[in-house]
């Protein structure tokens, strides 16, 4: 593995590989690497010939209240990670190395980014449409890897790569939990062990909701108090609960089709976002959280 972080050289060494004939896989991160992001490098390993991974702490995501300067980092487990995952080029660049003058061209990806996370995060994804357009525009024609544990952020991105014709195939990978059901995220270091205990509630409070929906719950006005009633049993407030069409985040009417809810919280520390994903065809119901169906919800009482 080579560790990169010159801007050029990774360009150069993304065009000499496509020039030799081989696909490049690119997996960007912000490190403090997690079964999550190893999951993403293993599924771009198994595809593609070059896996490039990035690791950048990118400013321009982070408000001035956010937590920028206490960002989980540890470049060396962070390497030592990647190379066990057989990435081939790691780049880590300085911020000065991603950002050599203050930022005037942001990309903006309107509407998409407005509710969820964007509610309360106003200026989030266009930190995050930035830097990702600008990793596109070094790689180059790539296959890129994102987590839908990030499931707002997949669905900005996908629309800004076709949005603005970039040479780059998204492809969205399934969220990663701990064998106590918390989605993985770096955030999880600022948890506390009462509050990492606290957080369990939100898969709870998603389980609830994949659970209403296998039984014939279609409302997502109801799917979303429900959820906001487990999460209080756990001592979850939630900052938000949306069920949402998975293709674009549109507001539903009725739950059908390929559905997210997802949600964020505030837990200690950490703020948290998970979701779960379901795909409603008629009574039968798949969900992330595995398959279910009523009738196996009824064997099974
Ligand atoms: P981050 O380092 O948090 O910016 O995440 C980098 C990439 O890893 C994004 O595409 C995330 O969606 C993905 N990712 C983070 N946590 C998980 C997880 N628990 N399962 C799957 N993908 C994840």
């Amino acid at each position: 593995m080579i560790v990169v972080d010159r801007v050029a050289e990774l360009r150069d060494r993304c065009d000499a590989a496509r020039r030799s004939g081989q696909t490049v896989g690119l997996v960007p991160t912000m490190g403090y690497l997690h079964e999550g992001h190893r999951s993403l490098i293993r599924a771009a390993r198994a595809d593609r010939d070059l896996v490039v991974t990035t690791i950048f702490v990118n400013p321009l995501q982070f408000a001035p209240d956010e937590d920028l300067a206490g960002y989980p980092r540890d470049l060396s487990a962070d390497t030592a990670a990647a190379e066990a995952e057989g990435v081939d080029v790691l780049f880590a660049p300085s911020v000065p190395e991603m950002y050599p003058e203050p930022t005037l061209t942001t990309v903006h990806a309107a509407g998409l980014t407005e509710g969820l996370c964007g509610a309360t995060r106003p200026t989030h994804f266009d930190g995050v449409t930035t830097v990702v357009a600008k990793l596109f525009s070094i790689v180059g024609p790539c296959t890129a890897y994102f987590g839908r544990k990030d499931f707002q952020q997949l669905v900005v991105v996908r629309r800004m790569a076709a949005d603005l014709n970039l040479p780059v195939e998204v492809v969205g990978c399934p969220l990663v939990r701990e064998p106590d059901g918390i989605a993985m995220s770096s955030r999880n270091a600022y948890l506390s062990p009462e509050d990492r205990e606290r957080a369990t509630g939100i898969f709870a409070a998603l389980r609830r909701a994949a659970d209403a929906v296998a039984f014939g719950e279609r409302d997502p006005g109801r799917v979303r108090d429900l959820v906001e009633e487990e999460g209080a049993r756990h001592g979850i407030d939630f900052e938000y609960v949306e069920a949402r069409r998975a293709a674009d985040l549109a507001p539903l009417d009725t739950l059908d089709g390929d559905v997210v809810v997802a949600v964020a919280a505030t837990v200690g520390d950490a703020r948290l976002i998970d979701n779960v994903t379901m795909q409603i065809a008629g009574a039968e119901v798949f969900t992330d959280l595995g398959v279910i169906t009523v009738a196996e919800q009824e064997s099974n009482r």
